[in-house]
């Protein structure tokens, strides 16, 4: 049996970042990060929009909120200090009417309490940052950026190896069992005796938390965001990011732009139930994931409450001439032939048994897990931070 302090499970972005802060908070400790795919990042991680949030949406004092602040200011300095290449583009934030404009008012407010640079910005201002957004009012927030998340985690786990950590791609973790001070790690490439266990598993992180023993404090339905990319001769229609005003209901941010730090621009996401856990196509389908969503009471509760948003989502997803005309909303000029499909993401999203979406990170700890339970967008930009925060709590658990 191999033998590790701390088992990191996932070797997304916020298993990685947790294995850098932990390698370099904890010299000599031995950590071992376990990533089922041949490859680092291959889910959310690598299939994310790469933009740098501000932290204006989120709830001031939240997880969310404090995280994605702190976060932000880290992925920002890293990148800086290992030359990956990332950008302050700014983004907008467009109320469309006059209906939305309480809506805005409030982003803005929660911005302000932040601490998120940002202004409220007219019609003609808008028309200078993105002359071809429609709105009647928009929030400008300067200090958004674009970045490369796979990169990021290249570099991470590179720096993380330089201080003897090992991160094992290939080896999927099939379960858990205490042992003695400990717990061991089951996995496809072998057994590890761990004093600590870290569940970074993002759309699986509730089996993981199963199989830890504990219960998980809510299930993961997948969501499918498609996306159209737009064609390079039109990419002037949007400079950088141009954002709608979010329903607040819902933890998503709306169908945006975003360009892209390679230059391309992605149109989307809309958010449909995805038939497997990681079914990027439509057809992908998974019979014991779909069960597994259809049969939970939250799950029930859930579509029973917003079923008509869901249809309409369904409709999107189904049509590209209603997917255009939500784009359309924010940028006028767009059309169906200016548009060409692009890759889609599945997001892992916590859904409580009572049917509510949760909406904040949720970190769970036992004696020798720690659980990180919904790590939605923005997870990405808040990583680092996040990585921070749970090793600073395994310092009592490694004394
Ligand atoms: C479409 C989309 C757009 C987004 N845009 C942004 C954005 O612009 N900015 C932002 O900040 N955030 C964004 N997010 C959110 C962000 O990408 C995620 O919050 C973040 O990537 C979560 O990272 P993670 O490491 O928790 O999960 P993941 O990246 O999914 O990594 C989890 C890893 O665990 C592995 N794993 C699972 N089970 C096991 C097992 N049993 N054994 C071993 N390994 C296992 C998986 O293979 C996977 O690699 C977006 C998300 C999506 C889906």
């Amino acid at each position: 049996m191999k033998q590790a302090d701390v088992v990191i499970i996932g070797g997304g972005i916020v298993g990685l970042a947790t294995a850098y802060q932990i390698t370099r908070q904890y010299p000599g400790r031995l950590v071992v990060v376990l990533e089922k795919e041949h490859e680092l990042a291959h889910h959310q991680t690598g299939h994310n929009s790469g933009v740098l949030h501000s932290g204006i949406y989120y709830k001031p004092g939240s997880q969310k909120a404090v995280n994605c602040r702190a976060g932000k200011k880290a992925m920002e300095d890293f990148c800086a200090a290992e030359a990956i290449s990332y950008e302050i583009c700014g983004k907008v934030i467009v109320a469309v009417d006059d209906s939305e404009l309480p809506a805005l008012e409030q982003i803005y407010e929660r911005g302000l309490a932040n601490g998120v640079d940002c202004e409220v910005i007219d019609q003609q201002r808008l028309a200078e940052l993105e002359p071809h957004a429609a709105g009647v009012r928009a929030i400008h927030v300067p200090e958004s950026g674009i970045v490369d998340y796979r990169q990021v985690c290249r570099r991470l786990a590179e720096r993380a190896r330089e201080r003897d950590a090992e991160v094992v791609t290939s080896t999927r973790v099939t379960g858990m069992s205490k042992n003695g001070k400990g717990v061991v790690v089951l996995s496809t490439g072998g057994d590890f005796e761990a004093l600590q266990v870290v569940n970074c598993a993002g759309l699986h992180c509730d089996r993981v938390t199963a199989m830890s023993g504990a219960q998980p404090g809510a299930k993961i339905i997948p969501f499918r965001g498609e996306y159209f990319a737009l064609k390079p001769e039109v990419h002037h229609f949007c400079k950088n990011l141009i954002y709608p005003v979010p329903d607040p209901t819902f933890p998503f941010l709306g169908v945006h732009f975003t360009r892209m730090i390679d230059g391309s621009v992605e149109c989307g996401p809309n958010a449909v139930l995805a038939l497997a856990r990681e079914g990027y196509k439509k057809t992908d389908f998974n019979i014991a994931d779909l069960t597994e969503s259809l049969t939970y009471p939250g799950f029930l509760r859930m579509a029973a409450k917003y079923w008509k948003t869901g249809l309409g989502e369904m409709w999107r997803s189904a049509s590209k001439r209603a997917f255009v005309k939500a784009l359309q909303r924010l940028l006028p000029a767009i059309q169906a032939e200016h548009l060409v499909p692009a890759p889609a993401g599945v997001r892992a999203q916590a859904v409580a048994l009572d049917g509510s979406l949760v909406d904040d990170f949720l970190i769970q700890e036992t004696e020798c897990v720690i659980n990180v339970g919904n790590a939605p967008s923005p997870a990405a930009t808040a990583s680092l931070n996040i990585g921070k925060l749970i090793a600073l709590r395994l310092a009592p658990r490694l004394s």
